[in-house]
């Protein structure tokens, strides 16, 4: 059935029998009842599907990252604790000691840190390009031990748009599957698998909860990409797993199913990051209202951006959606019925007078937050990007007075009245 985004976000991924709740259900149990030891033990084999402990997979979970698989377009997905367990499991699944990804260089200061710092220890090489290079300039990026490239559709906290269809067609050329964080954007406003993305994660604490509530991740498979064709540079999904009687991910689960698989009882059982069953509830409630929820932060943060680009105080402000706007031709190809509803800007007077005017706020609080149903800033240079040093926050799109702004659900006039009286 093809149904519309709105529908999927009310009603994917579950639907109840009868008699059963129409909500669904929290299944706060870490593990489940079987009649026979041969049963669990076809379960641990992989021979057959079915839960046995919330480690691994849960009824609550599962029904969710059925929901947002939906949502994306996907062949499946799973919940993560977090955005940074989604972003390591997304690029572990692929790469071991010795292997190499190229990244955007305009991504999240937590996943730069993941990348450059925890992943280098564990011997993985990254290269990082700016999203506006040269298709020259990014196919001189891989290298022979290439495994994956990475990128977010709109980077947090410089508002970058990638050039998804670029990304993909390099990845591909080069045998390697292109990873997209789409947190910012939502399946709402861009579906990167529409445009050669082979798999897209998620930090769900942002706009999918919409609510501050509960911190959480998402990875979702397109089922698009042949591991099989490319076997030898994918060896944990294409070659015996000795942890399950030697069973090979892409031939068992096929392409459709074999990466989450892996994830799920690979990754998930070793190292563990699992979401709560009642996180996963909260994450639902959110997701039922999504599509309402980004029209409208997309139509005040347009608002907002048009006040303070016209704001003699303001140097200078950044919001793709915004006419004029670097990233506006790319924005309107991939997003072109609105981008997020967070902007970027700069005061006259630099890092101090930055720092002056958010503390003036009343409405608008300072929080290391964004996509919150509450309108917040942060001024990343002093709190999420505080590790870089100046040469890697200018890569990053990060400028030391850059004020990062998150337009919430509350009147448009009441944002702007609040910013109106901090400039002045
Ligand atoms: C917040 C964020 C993350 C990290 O997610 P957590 O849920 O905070 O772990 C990753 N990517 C992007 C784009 C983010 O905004």
């Amino acid at each position: 059935m093809n149904q519309k985004i709105d529908t999927i976000c009310v009603q994917g991924g579950y639907r109840p029998g009868n008699g059963e709740p129409r909500q669904i259900p929290i299944v706060q149990s870490t593990t489940f009842r079987y009649e026979t030891s041969a049963d669990m033990a076809k379960l641990f084999d992989l021979e057959a599907s079915g839960y046995f402990y919330s480690r691994l997979q849960n009824p609550t979970c599962d029904t969710v990252a059925a929901k947002i698989a939906a949502l994306e377009g996907g062949s499946a997905a799973m919940l993560t604790s977090s955005g940074q367990a989604a972003n390591f499991y997304a690029v572990f699944n692929l790469v071991g000691c010795g292997d190499h990804v190229v990244s955007s260089s305009a991504i999240y200061g937590g996943t730069y840190n993941l990348f450059a710092v925890t992943m280098r220890r564990m011997g993985v090489e990254f290269t990082f390009v700016k999203p506006d290079c040269t298709e020259d300039e990014l196919n001189a990026a891989f290298r022979e031990n290439t495994r994956a490239v990475f990128g977010e559709t709109i980077s947090n906290p410089s508002l970058e748009v990638l050039d998804i269809e670029k990304f993909a067609k390099a990845a591909h050329a080069h045998g390697v599957p292109l990873i997209v964080d789409n947190t910012f954007a939502t399946p709402i406003n861009c579906r990167p698998f529409a445009f050669g993305a082979d798999i897209v994660t998620h930090s769900t604490t942002k706009y999918m909860d919409g609510h501050g509530s509960a911190v959480g991740g998402a990875i979702v498979d397109s089922g698009n990409f042949d591991w099989l064709a490319h076997a030898g540079r994918f060896p944990g999904l294409t070659t015996p797993d000795e942890s399950y009687h030697g069973v090979v991910y892409a031939e068992r689960f096929g392409q459709q199913g074999a990466y989450i698989t892996k994830a799920t009882v690979q990754l998930m059982r070793d190292l563990g990051s699992t979401p709560a069953p009642m996180s996963a509830y909260l994450l639902n409630l959110g997701l039922e209202s999504l599509h309402v929820r980004m029209r409208q932060h997309c139509a005040t943060a347009r608002a907002v951006a048009e006040f303070l680009s016209a704001h003699p105080a303001v140097k200078w402000v950044r919001y793709p959606s915004l006419p004029g706007d670097r990233f506006y031709p790319l924005a309107e190809k991939y997003m072109p019925n609105g981008t997020c509803g967070v902007i970027s800007f700069a005061v006259e007077g630099g890092r101090a007078a930055a720092e002056r005017v958010m503390q003036k706020l009343r409405l608008i609080a300072i929080e290391t937050h964004v996509a919150d149903a509450r309108s917040c800033c942060l001024h990343p240079a002093n709190t999420t990007h505080r590790q870089m040093n100046d040469a890697e926050l200018l890569a990053a799109g990060v400028t030391p007075d850059l004020v990062r702004l998150s337009c919430g659900l509350e009147a448009p006039e009441d944002l702007i009245a609040d910013l109106k009286q901090a400039l002045e």
